[in-house]
């Protein structure tokens, strides 16, 4: 595909690698493309990174179409940098477009737009283990008018921030609080679509849960609100009795990469991965009876992120004795391993740029 690049004058300088927060500083530039219907694609560009203009009437400002992807470039220690399953973000932001009736996008000529521009924005991918340059893709609805139907005009954009490691600090087990009010979606809505509405929808509980000391909430299904679904915007896992258990899905859970890369890696280290419906009674139970033995959250960000204490209700539980486990330890290790090239990518991941 032709892309056109408009290089920026004024170039950023880029941060202390110790000094990278998350999604706060932006590379020099943006890729943009537009769509119309019946003419479908065009004027694919890379312009200087700044802001954009919008109609006031713009389809993404009143009636919510928009969807995005989150994924990272990570420098190996040969200096070289690579993606992490790069097709498996595409084929998803197309599902989720499908689901918003927002266009879809050519996948070959999505994964070249991805290499095109972090080949231009190298000099941002930080080098330290544990950085990464973090990549946003994303697509919203932009019909000049007030009508609600499919739209007729979106913009599909690419940022990129380097960002700091997630556990600068060391991995600290979190505390979770299980949301019985609150529901992020429902079966038959958006849950498995990585769309803005689902976020905006979830972050009072998150926000309730943090008064409460809490770092995040675990959803429950929005019809019973009896099985698990995900914790904060992570998919979630259980080591229960010796067997992994994982929230199969339904619908109303976003498919996570991270969650399909554990369940593969899971397997190849001999461990049984059951995807089921798993009700808040049984976890509770096993709770009770001592044999919940793990409990971590997984997803592009963090990689995995142990759950250290559990609460229902009144009561509060801890996991594992408070420390990260040795299951979610091993996934951690392998998966970050594969990620910044220090361990051997036997699955075929890993896209070297
Ligand atoms: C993005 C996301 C995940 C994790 O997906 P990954 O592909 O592993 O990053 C899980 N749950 C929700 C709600 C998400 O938005």
């Amino acid at each position: 595909m032709k892309i056109t690049i408009t290089k920026t004058t004024t170039p950023n300088v880029m941060p202390p690698e110790e000094k990278l927060g998350f999604g706060k500083v932006f590379t020099d530039h943006m890729f943009i493309m537009d769509y119309e219907e019946g003419k479908g694609w065009y004027d694919a560009r890379i312009v200087p990174f700044g802001n954009i203009s919008l109609h006031p009437a713009s389809t993404v400002l009143h009636y919510g179409a928009e969807i995005f992807e989150g994924l990272k470039a990570y420098r190996r220690s040969d200096g070289g940098v690579q993606l992490f399953r790069p097709m498996e973000n595409i084929r998803r932001m197309n599902n989720s477009a499908e689901r918003m009736s927002l266009p879809l996008l050519d996948e070959k000529d999505a994964l070249e737009i991805l290499e095109t521009f972090v080949r231009l924005e190298e000099r941002f991918v930080p080098k330290s283990f544990g950085t990464s340059l973090y990549l946003r893709p994303f697509m919203f609805g932009n019909d000049e008018a007030l009508g609600v139907h499919a739209v007729k005009r979106a913009t599909f954009m690419l940022i990129a921030s380097p960002s700091g490691s997630y556990y600068a600090e060391g991995i600290n087990p979190v505390k979770i609080m299980i949301e019985s009010e609150d529901v992020r979606t429902v079966r038959g809505g958006t849950g498995y679509a990585k769309c803005g509405g689902n976020y905006a929808a979830s972050t009072r509980a998150g926000e309730r849960a943090a008064k409460k000391g809490y770092s995040q909430v675990l959803w429950l299904d929005g019809v019973e609100r009896k099985y698990i679904e995900e914790v904060g915007a992570m998919n979630v896992m259980f080591k229960i009795d010796g067997e992994i258990i994982t929230p199969m899905l339904t619908g109303s859970i976003l498919p996570g990469i991270t969650r399909k890369s554990c369940i593969e890696v899971l397997k190849t280290m001999g461990y049984t991965v059951t995807e089921r419906l798993l009700s808040v009674d049984e976890l509770v139970q096993a709770m009770e009876a001592g044999k919940l033995e793990e409990a971590w959250g997984c997803g592009t960000a963090a990689v995995v992120s142990p759950i250290g204490k559990l609460a229902y209700g009144d009561k509060e539980y801890e996991i594992g004795g408070g420390k990260i486990g040795e299951v979610t330890q091993k996934l951690y290790d392998i998966l970050t391993g594969i990620q910044w090239g220090k361990v051997e990518d036997t699955f075929g991941w890993v896209h070297k740029l």
